[in-house]
């Protein structure tokens, strides 16, 4: 089980990461995930300036994750898209919007979860004096959502 410490800054983590007003728009779930994943990540790598080295550990892992985000996102886009049939052809709170919100769900679930192994993964390719700088930005951008 998780400690209280470690639960809270997951949950901190998540509302940065899918911002809290979309966190309540169901059919702008996945995009909101999206944009806040893609925002924190780009904050990330602009917060640390990457010798050649930690350039390289990093090059592999970007590409994988790169390819991991793109596969959640088309997900994230079915998913989307069976909400709206769903929605189409039966405007109330039916078994089958609920299936297709729970779709939407998961794959948004998917998308922070996938962001935030890249961000750890990121900050072990740092060599240790730049963690501290790297870390900065990551708590600062998950205060200012969390407000
Ligand atoms: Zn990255």
């Amino acid at each position: 089980m998780a400690r209280p410490g470690t639960r809270l800054i997951i949950s901190t983590l998540i509302g940065a990461l899918i911002g809290v007003g979309g966190a309540a728009g169901l059919a702008f779930a996945w995009d909101a995930a999206r944009q806040g994943d893609s925002a924190l990540h780009e904050k990330l790598h602009q917060a640390v300036p990457l010798d050649p080295q930690e350039q390289l550990a990093l090059d592999a892992k970007e590409r994988a994750f790169a390819a991991r985000r793109a596969e959640i996102e088309a997900r994230l886009r079915g998913a989307n898209a069976h909400l709206a049939e769903a929605i189409a052809a039966n405007p109330s709170w039916s078994p089958q919007v609920e299936a297709a919100t729970r779709e939407v769900e998961q794959a948004a679930a998917n998308l922070q979860r996938a962001t935030l192994v890249h961000v750890f993964e990121m900050r072990e390719g740092l060599k240790p004096e730049h963690r501290p700088a790297y870390d900065k930005v990551l708590v600062d951008a998950l205060r200012r959502g969390s407000r």
